[in-house]
């Protein structure tokens, strides 16, 4: 495929009648993306199990140490001896990603060892192939794939927490949400499955809908305090931001406050585990 890709970049001639003009025909991959998993193989970086697990900054991971079995990382912005600001990330610009992918595979000339030290210290494995195209950049992360893997976390089961509905409310809201499949229009998208007996079954879209259009109806009163509820219903006028056909100024101003103000908001409700890292 790399191959291919660089002979889109040569091109070939083509004849434009209308000027009478030879020109040149070329195209450019300029993104990719997909799911967390499938993006952090095609740029060899380690991934959401990895200590420095986003592709987008080199925030360092912490892991939740009182479950023994939990081996997933998490980038809180609150830790136990200092404050990540979202204005001041350590972002991973595409010079520097190059830099460090080179970095790391340099480091296998020297030694396997040298090699998966460095690796580990900035989460690159090695040089991703596509990276030598040079119209591409460093993969942005995309809305499907991002609420695909937020809104499967805002702990809808029932369990010790305080903000985890019980099986039996979560059993009413899977009929309630299955049922309302027969008389919604074909056209506001895929039927949302029962949440409670088929799960497995959601997929980016159905999250998607069933925060949008069942959300504030089927979660309302639902949860043990209001302020879930609240926090819920911030993300999903978010996400109704983000869906519009056309942006303005404002709305990205209104985005940008708003997600920033909703994380804020979400590490509160999980506080106790992030401030004791
Ligand atoms: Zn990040």
């Amino acid at each position: 495929m790399y191959e291919e890709l660089v002979q889109l970049v040569h091109g070939v001639q083509a004849y434009e009648r209308a000027r009478d003009f030879i020109v040149a025909l070329r195209a450019y991959l300029i993104l990719i993306f997909g799911d967390m998993p499938a993006v952090a193989g095609i740029m060899r970086i380690k991934g959401p199990a990895a200590v420095h697990p986003c592709r987008v900054c080199s925030i360092p991971g912490i892991r939740d140490t009182s479950n023994g079995k939990n081996t997933s990382y998490y980038t809180p912005l609150h830790r136990a001896n200092n404050i990540y600001e979202f204005e001041d990330l350590p972002i991973r610009t595409h010079e520097q990603f190059v830099k460090q992918s080179k970095w790391v595979a340099d480091g296998r000339k020297k030694s396997n060892a040298e090699c998966t030290r460095r690796s580990r210290s900035c989460g690159i494995n090695g040089t991703p192939l596509l990276i030598r195209l040079l119209s591409l950049s460093v993969p942005a992360l995309d809305f499907m794939h991002i609420l695909e893997n937020i809104l499967p976390l805002l702990g809808l089961d029932e369990g010790s927490e305080k903000y985890q509905i019980s099986s039996t409310v979560l059993a009413a809201i899977g009929e309630a949400c299955s049922a309302a499949g027969d008389t919604i229009p074909a056209c506001f998208g895929a039927r949302v499955p029962n949440i409670y007996t088929v799960r497995h079954f959601f997929k980016a879209e159905t999250w998607i809908l069933f925060a949008t259009l069942f959300g504030f109806t089927v979660l309302y009163n639902r949860f043990k305090k209001p302020q879930y509820y609240t926090h819920f219903v911030k993300l999903v006028g978010l996400i109704n931001v983000c869906l519009q056909f056309e942006l303005t100024h404002d709305d990205i101003n209104t985005l940008e406050k708003g997600l920033i103000n909703w994380v804020k908001g979400y590490e509160r409700c999980v506080g106790s585990f992030l401030l004791t890292q």
